[in-house]
């Protein structure tokens, strides 16, 4: 289909459908959608991507992308300075930060170990972490890495290495188990393993 296109068209559809979940046609409508746009729209968005990268850097305190160095979460007073909520990557810490009830930090680890595809300890930001809670007043790190293999690896590193280094430091995770609304009938074997593994006291 894409090689019937005017070159033009072909580049943007391509790079257009390397986003995750665009197939090669919704990648089209929005390439064609684009062409239905006044050209300073079109310029701008190409302003805005062009700086995407430039204008963000990474927080010194919790390594999330920000304009502003420490970013609005580290820079606020009001937040719990000893809970640090340690998490793989920035839209994690958006999901969690959206509803608005957690008041503690955050730290971005850069991804999760994942040695099949080349992501070893090194490519975490483990120097960083060691770093926020030396020189920080952390009293408690949240591991909210999530319940796949990858998850589970990364967690237990982040654990021995924090137990080892910082022993004073309490580590917890987040509960695993059942969505709320779910049947237990329709759960995978793995969320039950883990649901019975983390039963509460009634
Ligand atoms: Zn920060």
């Amino acid at each position: 289909m894409l090689d019937k296109l005017p070159l033009p068209l072909q580049n943007l559809v391509y790079k257009f459908s390397q986003f995750p979940g665009v197939g090669p046609k919704s990648a089209l409508r929005m390439v064609m959608e684009l062409l239905n746009w006044p050209e300073d729209k079109v310029i701008t968005l190409g302003k805005d991507i062009l700086e995407l990268k430039s204008r963000l850097k990474p927080c010194k305190y919790c390594q999330a992308l920000t304009e502003e160095d420490p970013c609005s979460i580290c820079a606020d007073p009001t937040r719990d300075e000893t809970l640090l909520c340690v998490v793989a990557d920035l839209d994690s810490m958006f999901v969690l930060e959206e509803p608005g009830f957690y008041r503690g930090k955050y730290f971005i680890l850069g991804g999760l170990l994942s040695p099949l595809d080349g992501k070893e300890s090194e490519s975490l930001n483990t120097e960083a972490l060691e770093n926020r809670l030396r020189y920080g007043q952390i009293k408690e790190v949240i591991l909210a890495l999530g319940s796949t293999v990858e998850a589970e690896n990364t967690a237990s590193y982040v654990k021995n290495l924090v137990n080892s280094k910082f022993p004073k430091i309490n580590i917890t995770r987040l509960a695993q188990g059942i969505p709320l609304g779910a049947e237990v009938k329709y759960m995978d074997k793995e969320t039950l393993r883990q649901s019975l593994n983390f039963r509460q006291k009634l």
